[in-house]
């Protein structure tokens, strides 16, 4: 009987492990599409459009540009077509220099759009994991460690209630209900 039970119990762990382990599987999955789709949609459109609007400042064509900055007009056109989600270090340079910006200004529109909204499928995603004591949680926004912590409140009626809290053990990204 005890054994049968102490099967049981087992097998309820286990169960629940492969639970976690779907619903970590599972924001994982919400995390690389929110970065697709905002960095698509919000993000590489207005470094796009930064770009164009400072080479027509400067006068330049796309190959114009692709010139004074010396590297390949595909870049450039892949650039300004929304195509090109991150640049190298090189090619910020080349084309901060050509178009007479800090290198800063246009990483800026790189990272800075995209890592800032996090969908709030992900963050109810996360809320729910740390309620079912999941560990290891990752920062969506920078991929830091994320400090968890459930915090027990009480409601006027003196029912408990549970509030999952994180903060990234890095970048400013926090959970807070
Ligand atoms: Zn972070």
């Amino acid at each position: 009987m005890t054994n049968l039970l102490f099967h049981n119990v087992e097998f309820c762990k286990s169960l629940y492990i492969v639970y976690l382990g779907l619903q970590i599987l599972m924001l994982q999955f919400l995390i690389i599409m929110n970065k697709a789709n905002l960095c698509y949609y919000i993000c590489m459109k207005t470094l796009a459009r930064f770009i164009q609007t400072k080479r027509n400042e400067m006068g330049y064509t796309q190959k114009g540009l692709a010139i004074a900055a010396n590297i390949s007009v595909d870049i450039v056109e892949e650039v300004e077509a929304g195509k090109e989600l991150f640049l190298s270090v090189t090619v910020r340079q080349a084309l901060a220099k050509a178009l007479k910006c800090e290198p800063d200004e246009i990483k800026a529109f790189e990272k800075d759009i995209a890592s800032a909204i996090v969908s709030p499928e992900i963050i109810e995603s996360l809320k729910q994991l740390i309620l079912n004591g999941a560990g290891g949680l990752k920062c969506p926004k920078c991929g830091a460690p994320l400090d968890t912590r459930i915090a027990r409140m009480y409601d006027l009626e003196d029912n408990l209630i549970l509030h999952p809290k994180a903060h990234c053990t890095k970048c400013p990204f926090q959970i807070h209900s």
